[in-house]
């Protein structure tokens, strides 16, 4: 049976300064202890670090970019295109994280034109979706969900081209998380809605879990049935922590 990669992946945010790259180095030796060979290890630093990581990033660490824009190039002031990541030597890019969708009005459309940007250069796009608290509590959680993936997802991508991040917005650096059932159930309708558009392949897709993962709560998280690893952010910042959540791994 098809079978995803585990990914556990940090998205570092607006954090990190030259200094940083001491946490990379720290992470790397942690790592030498061994992880899963079906799990993978990701460093999401901000612009300014992505070229020094991915020079220097060891072969057990992935680095990916947190956005890019849906051009390949012009008169974007500010923005960075999907090559420019690509030639930084990062494999991944986040597309649609929920900071994005509102301090910058990103629209499922425009989530799926840059993820198309990013897999036409190369470079395998993380698609985050995740209600928010008010949709929650109206009971819209699945509906929300399934439609942003379903409009997220670029309409010529492939099932190799990119991953799921679901992350309920409320959850986010909130400390709060899901109950496991409610993880399990958006999941499984995550699952269902790919295996519907991607039959069989759709059943590799990794669907990560994002929202407050720590590494006293990683185990339980991890072990949900179609949760293939987690997006971190405040606990990915330092090495140790995110290594906490990596032993969710290990075993
Ligand atoms: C995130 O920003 O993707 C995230 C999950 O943050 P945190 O782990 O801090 O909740």
């Amino acid at each position: 049976m098809t079978h995803p990669k585990s990914i556990v992946a940090g998205n570092w945010k607006m954090n990190g300064l030259s200094d940083s790259i001491a946490q990379l180095d720290a992470l790397a030796g942690m790592l030498d202890k061994g992880v899963k060979a079906d799990c993978d290890v990701l460093i999401c630093p901000p612009f300014t670090l992505l070229s020094a990581f991915a020079m220097q990033t060891p072969t057990s660490v992935a680095i990916g970019a947190q956005d890019c824009h849906m051009n390949s190039s012009g008169a974007h002031t500010g923005d960075i295109s999907a090559e420019m990541i690509k030639d930084t030597g990062a494999s991944y890019v986040i597309i649609g994280h929920s900071e994005r969708r509102a301090d910058h009005g990103e629209t499922n459309e425009i989530v799926s034109a840059k993820a198309k940007a990013a897999i036409h250069i190369g470079l395998k796009a993380i698609i985050c979706v995740g209600e928010t608290e008010s949709q929650r509590d109206a009971g819209q959680t699945l509906s929300v969900v399934l439609s942003q993936v379903i409009d997220s997802i670029p309409s010529d991508a492939s099932a190799d081209d990119f991953i799921i991040a679901y992350e309920p917005v409320w959850a986010i650096g909130t400390g709060r998380t899901p109950t496991v059932q409610d993880v399990a159930d958006v999941h499984a309708a995550i699952r269902k809605q790919l295996v519907d558009r991607f039959t069989e392949a759709g059943k590799g897709i990794a669907i990560l879990y994002g929202g407050s993962v720590k590494p006293s709560n990683a185990d339980e998280l991890m072990s949900v049935e179609n949760v293939n690893g987690a997006l971190v952010g405040g606990a990915s910042l330092k090495a140790e922590d995110f290594n906490g959540i990596i032993d969710a791994y290990r075993k």
